[in-house]
C-alpha cells in the first residue's frame, strides 16, 4: 500500500484504522480506476509540507502548558492550500493529514481553484476559557506565519473552532504583517469579510445532497426519516435545514449521548434549549434518551454521521438500518464498513461531496473578498447550490457509466483533475 515516508507511524493502538492509511487506501482504488502510474501516484499520496509547532500558552492559574499545533499542506497544484483549523482530543498528525488530503480532492471535485490543507491542535476547547483559547490561537497563528496567507494556505473553521477563532487568527496574522489581511481565512465573522451563509453552509450542502439523492428515488425530503449523530455546526445546521424541508429528524446527538422522538424533534426548539443550557440537549422535552451506538442503528431512510472519524466500523455496520448514509463528516465510515455497506446495497454519500458545502462557501467568501463586492446571502446560497448539484451529477453519472460506487466516483473525478494538472504543469525541476 502506499503511504508517505514523512509522516510518523501511527502508535499501535490507533493503528487498526489509520485515517491516513485509509485516505491512501481510496486514493490507490482512484489511481488504478483512472490507470495512473507509480510516479504520480506516489507525489499524490504525499502530502507537500507538514508543519508541527509547539505553542506555550500561559493558563488563567499561571501555569504554562505546550501544546503541538500542526498543518498539513497536502497538494497546492490547482492553487492556494485550503482547509479547516480542528480543536479536538483526538488531533494527531497523521488525522490532520488524512483530512488535508481530503480537502484536496473535495475542492478538486467541486471544480474550485485550491488544494487540500489541514490544521489542528489537540485539545479538548470545552477545558479551557475563552483567553485561554484567545492566546493559543494566536500563538498557533503566529507559528504559522510563513505558512499561511490568502495566496498561500488559507484556514477556516472545522470541529472545535468558528468564526471567533477565525477572527482571532486573521487579526494576528495582520498585525503580524501590518496591514488588515482579511483573505486569510474564510468563515470569518462578517464584520471583518466573512461571507453570508457560511455558518450553515455545510449543513446546508448536507441537506442539498440528501435531497438530490432522495428526489433520484423518486422520494422527497417533506416526510423523510432521518437519524443525524452529532449536534456540532454541521450536525444542528443540516437538522434545522432538514427539519425546514419538512424531513422528520427521529434522533440527534451529541458525544454525551442523544435524543430521540419518534414523531420527530422539534429542531428549532432543541437549539434554543441547547443554548439556554450549555450546548447539552439532554432532557429535552418530548425526547427520550438514547445512546450513540443506539442512534446509529435506528431504522430511517437517511442516517446523517455529523460528528467524528471511524463511526460505522465492521462492529456495528450490520445493524445499521438506513437506506441512505450521509457522510456530514470527514471519514465517518470505516473502509471496511464502506465495502459491506455497499454489499448490504446502502448507499453511501461520500464525505468529499456531501460535506463540501463549507469549502464551496468558504470559496464564494474568498471570491467576495478579492472582488470587494459582498453579496446577500440569497446569492451566496444560490451560487452553492448550483455548484453542489452539479457535483452530485457528475457524481452519480460517473457511477452508473463506471459502475462504481459513488464515493470512488467522487474520488475519479477529484483525484482525475489534481493528476491532469500535475501532469500538466509537470515536476520541477
Ligand atoms: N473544515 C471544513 C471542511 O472540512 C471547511 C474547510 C474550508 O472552508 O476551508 O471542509
Amino acid at each position: 500500500m502506499v503511504s508517505s515516508s514523512l509522516l510518523p507511524l501511527e502508535t499501535p493502538s490507533q493503528a487498526h484504522i489509520c485515517p491516513f492509511d485509509q485516505a491512501c487506501s481510496y486514493l490507490e482504488q482512484a489511481a488504478r480506476e483512472l490507470r495512473m502510474d507509480q510516479g504520480l501516484l506516489a507525489v499524490l499520496s504525499n502530502p507537500r509540507k507538514v508543519v508541527t509547532v509547539s505553542i506555550p500558552v500561559k493558563l488563567d492559574s499561571g501555569e504554562v502548558q505546550v501544546l503541538a499545533g500542526h498543518r498539513v499542506q497536502h497538494c497546492d497544484v490547482l492553487g492556494p492550500y485550503k482547509g479547516g483549523t480542528r480543536y479536538h482530543p483526538a488531533v494527531t498528525l497523521r488525522e490532520v493529514s488524512a483530512l488535508a488530503m481530503l480537502m484536496t480532492w473535495k475542492c478538486a471535485l467541486l471544480n474550485i481553484p485550491f488544494g487540500g490543507a489541514k490544521g489542528g491542535i489537540a485539545l479538548d476547547p470545552a477545558r479551557y476559557s475563552v483567553g485561554e483559547l484567545e492566546r493559543i490561537t494566536r500563538r498557533y497563528t503566529s507559528e504559522l506565519i510563513k505558512d499561511i496567507g490568502p495566496a498561500v494556505d488559507i484556514p477556516a473553521p472545522d470541529m472545535g473552532t468558528s468564526a471567533r477563532e477565525m477572527a482571532w487568527m486573521m487579526d494576528t496574522y495582520s498585525v503580524n504583517v501590518g496591514h488588515a489581511v482579511p483573505g486569510v481565512v474564510t468563515g470569518k465573522p462578517i464584520s471583518i469579510g466573512g461571507s453570508r451563509g457560511r455558518e450553515l453552509a455545510t449543513g446546508r450542502g448536507v441537506m442539498i445532497i440528501v435531497r438530490e439523492a432522495l428526489a433520484e428515488r423518486g422520494q422527497s425530503l417533506v416526510g423523510a426519516r432521518v437519524v443525524i449523530q452529532g449536534f456540532g455546526n454541521v450536525g444542528s445546521a443540516a437538522a434545522l435545514l432538514l427539519h425546514q424541508a419538512g424531513a422528520k429528524i427521529l434522533a440527534v446527538s451529541t458525544g454525551s449521548g442523544g435524543v430521540f422522538a419518534e414523531a420527530g424533534l422539534d429542531i428549532p426548539a432543541l437549539k434554543t434549549y441547547t443554548a439556554q443550557n450549555g450546548r447539552s440537549i439532554k432532557g429535552f422535552p418530548g425526547s427520550v434518551p438514547i445512546t450513540n451506538a443506539e442512534l446509529l442503528t435506528l431504522p430511517c431512510d437517511v442516517l446523517i454521521p455529523a460528528a467524528l472519524e471511524n463511526q460505522i466500523t465492521e462492529e456495528n455496520v450490520n445493524q445499521i438500518r438506513a437506506s441512505i448514509v450521509a457522510e456530514a463528516a470527514n471519514g465517518p465510515v470505516t473502509l471496511k464498513a464502506d465495502q459491506m455497506l455497499e454489499l448490504r446495497g446502502i448507499t453511501v454519500l461520500p464525505d468529499i461531496l456531501t460535506n463540501a458545502g463549507g469549502v464551496v462557501v468558504s470559496y464564494l467568501e474568498w471570491v467576495q473578498g478579492l472582488s470587494y463586492v459582498f453579496w446577500d446571502e440569497e446569492r451566496v446560497n444560490w451560487e452553492m447550490e448550483q455548484l453542489m448539484v452539479q457535483a452530485y451529477h457528475k457524481v452519480t453519472q460517473k457511477s452508473k457509466a463506471r459502475q462504481i460506487p459513488l464515493r470512488l466516483a467522487a474520488y475519479v473525478l477529484g483525484v482525475g483533475r489534481v493528476a491532469q494538472a500535475v501532469t500538466d504543469r509537470g515536476l520541477y525541476p
